[in-house]
């Protein structure tokens, strides 16, 4: 029997189910497919994600060559290319992990249709997540949506099943050979695919993605302390890895759980919100559209354009918020106590609906993820599932001295600010600091706009 892999997102070659699954079964030849209605969302033709995930195939491929196999890239629409290659290599069947965005499911179960019609079989397995939505129910069977008894019921399941963290062997040495097929890395992609090559700051791969796990593990047990200063390098920066699937979230898990500090103990809460989040998109579609509590879709957001593009450029003259958002900008990273921000000051103080936001940073991130990021937006519009409620509001003067004290990321990322010493840097006096932006809205005067927007929503 022989059998073909397509991998979407998870680029990887261990503990990889669908990848153990079909050399279990027989001969595997292994594809990757540029989906034109996916790259054609990506309107920046030197968008870094799509390097990123070359530089992961590259890695593949090198992997493969080893084995004297090699790695297939088409070009196409997934739901034509995909049989038309399984019928080719008269494969039994296509293997690939299940992926939970809307899209995803629907070009799947055409891909389905289309095999079956041939006799291939289709199968999907859970890689991408630890517990899928039918693994963590509450007491009558349903769905949660609240955060922390999901967490609480999510541990317990995991204690139940003994910590088992499973680890799918893949067998690469029947992977298929072949003798005269066209290596991808001498073939130019990006010209093919209309991108330029544009390297991210994190290098994609399995490689780097282990080596940023082992130096995470060393500060893992202060990871509670440190990992809401964004001057401090106190987080993992595994998002965008688990993104692609460059390492498995088992991978993380085996670590996470091997601790037993508060430090870890907080990080694994932080993967469980990534389940989570996969579990909300997966079971609420609606949730890709408009408000997880359909009625907040009722509220008039008042703010305006200008405001909305100032935001986009660092030029709102609130030194936390325009740091933050150059430094997306200018790297596609951002930290995650610096999302919440400017999350929140987007939508609660300039006023602007979180769904522009929300597409600004599918723009823009390197690590970005359908589910995590419209539920890290709801969340903070307080429109999504165990939201912060509407009347909590940061204050973005009051996060800036609380997490960036010292002003260091503020120094970093806004030159204009950087003669400014001590407080001063948090409230800039435009005497001190002639050529940054006076800020561009009264925090005060909008704080209680923002709360009369929401007042359509206060009952619920
Ligand atoms: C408005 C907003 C938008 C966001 N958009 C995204 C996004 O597009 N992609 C994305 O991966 N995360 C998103 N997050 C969640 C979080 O900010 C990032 O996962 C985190 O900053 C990544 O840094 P890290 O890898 O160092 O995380 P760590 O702190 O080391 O956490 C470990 C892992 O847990 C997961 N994780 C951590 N926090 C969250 C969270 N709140 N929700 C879901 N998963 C989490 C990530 O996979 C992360 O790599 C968003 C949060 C907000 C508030």
């Amino acid at each position: 029997m022989s059998t073909l892999c397509w991998i979407r997102r998870d680029l990887r070659l261990h503990d990889h189910v669908a990848l153990s699954k079909a050399l279990d079964e027989g001969e595997t030849t292994l594809v990757f497919v540029f989906d034109p209605h996916i790259l054609g969302k990506l309107t920046d033709k030197h968008d870094r994600r799509v390097t990123f995930i070359y530089q992961s195939l590259q890695e593949i491929e090198s992997e493969l060559q080893k084995k004297g196999s090699s790695l297939i890239i088409l070009y196409g629409n997934p739901e034509e290319e995909i049989p038309k290659l399984a019928a080719h290599l008269k494969v039994s069947g296509v293997y690939c992990n299940r992926d939970y965005e809307p899209y995803a499911k629907e070009r799947d179960s055409k891909v389905e249709k289309k095999l079956k019609t041939l006799g291939i079989n289709f199968e999907q397995f859970k890689d991408s997540v630890f517990f899928e939505k039918h693994e963590v129910l509450t007491g009558s069977g349903s769905i949660y949506k609240v955060f922390t008894p999901y967490k609480n019921k999510w541990i317990e399941t995991f204690e139940k099943n003994d910590r088992t963290i499973s680890d799918y062997e893949c067998q690469l040495k029947k992977l298929r050979k072949f003798s005269h097929k066209k290596n991808i890395l001498d073939h130019n992609w990006y010209k093919e695919i209309g991108f330029i090559e544009t390297p991210p700051l994190l290098h994609g791969g399995t490689k780097a993605a282990k080596k940023r796990l082992q130096q995470f593990e060393k500060i893992i047990d202060d990871y509670d302390e440190q990992r809401n200063f964004p001057a401090v390098a106190g987080t993992s920066n595994l998002s965008v890895y688990l993104r692609h699937g460059n390492i498995s979230v088992r991978d993380i898990l085996r670590v996470a759980t091997a601790h037993s500090s508060s430090g870890a103990k907080t990080w694994l809460s932080e993967i469980i919100w990534r389940d989570f989040y996969q579990m909300i998109l997966d079971v609420y579609p609606h949730v890709v559209k408009g408000s997880f509590k359909r009625e907040y879709d009722k509220i008039k957001y008042l703010g305006s354009k200008e405001d909305f593009h100032a935001w986009t450029q660092g030029q709102t003259g609130f030194p936390l918020v325009d740091a933050a958002m150059r430094c997306l900008n200018e790297t596609g990273m951002m930290h995650n106590r610096l999302r919440m921000v400017v999350a929140s000051f987007l939508c609660k103080t300039l006023l602007v609906d979180w769904r522009k936001g929300e597409e600004y940073f599918a723009h823009k991130l390197l690590d970005f993820d359908l589910a995590s990021n419209n539920g890290g937006w709801q969340w903070s519009s307080s429109s999504g599932c165990d939201a912060q409620p509407y009347f909590r509001i940061f204050n973005p003067y009051s996060q800036s001295e609380k997490f960036d004290s010292q002003g260091e990321f503020i120094r970093q990322w806004v030159p204009e600010l950087r003669g400014l010493k001590g407080k001063e840097i948090h409230h800039p006096e435009p005497l001190l600091a002639p050529d940054y932006p006076r800020p561009i809205v009264s925090y005060e005067l909008n704080r209680k706009r923002c709360l009369a927007m929401y007042e359509i929503v206060k009952d619920h």
